[in-house]
């Protein structure tokens, strides 16, 4: 799965909508203080199915929709989209949406789904909500300051091979 572009509307303090081009190769994000950097990341990880609001700076899930400001009013639904590329390289859209008081729903391809089905479209530990190719700013501290073992195991999460030792453990009885 390859992530390719996304879109956000009424998204925290996306307000406007916004159709941000992920190109190939590592992305990073850059800008002052409070441009709403760290908001892009969630919003990925929230159309991902990310549902701890602790996780994504709230008090209640409905904290992701835009919450007005000194010249403009509150929203009352937030929705992001993520286009991806499968591995058969087929388009394949993520929509979530949220309704003030009322919850959220997914779409894929337009259609309704669960979020079940979401999480099972990004069922590839490399690219859940919790997957570790999502380098937020506290983690980059972790990995920084990590000692060798730390560092390698966070590598391996991050290539998706951790399983493997899982699985060979299991397979030598320990
Ligand atoms: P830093 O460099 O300090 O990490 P950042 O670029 O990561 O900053 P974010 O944390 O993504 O910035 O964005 C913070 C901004 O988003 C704040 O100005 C905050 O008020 C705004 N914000 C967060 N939630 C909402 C919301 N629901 N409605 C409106 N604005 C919001
Ligand atoms: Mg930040």
């Amino acid at each position: 799965m390859t992530l390719r572009r996304l879109r956000l509307s009424g998204f925290k303090s996306f307000v406007d909508p916004a159709d941000l081009v992920i190109e190939r190769g590592l992305t990073g994000v850059v800008g002052p203080n409070g441009c709403g950097k760290s908001n892009l990341l969630e919003a990925l990880r929230w159309t991902m199915g990310e549902n701890s609001v602790k996780s994504l700076r709230g008090a209640g899930m409905d904290d992701v929709i835009f919450a007005g400001a000194e010249t403009r009013p509150p929203r009352d639904f937030a929705e992001v989209a993520i286009l991806a590329e499968d591995a058969a390289g087929d388009e394949v859209e993520i929509v979530r949406r949220i309704e003030r008081g009322a919850g959220s729903a997914y779409r894929i391809n337009g259609r309704d789904v669960r979020a079940k089905d979401v999480s099972l479209l990004f069922a590839d530990a490399a690219t859940g909500a919790h997957s570790p190719a999502l380098v937020s700013q506290n983690r980059i501290g972790a990995v920084i300051a990590a000692r060798p073992a730390e560092r390698r195991a966070m590598l391996e999460d991050a290539a998706g091979i951790s399983g493997l030792h899982i699985r060979r453990k299991d397979a030598e009885g320990k």
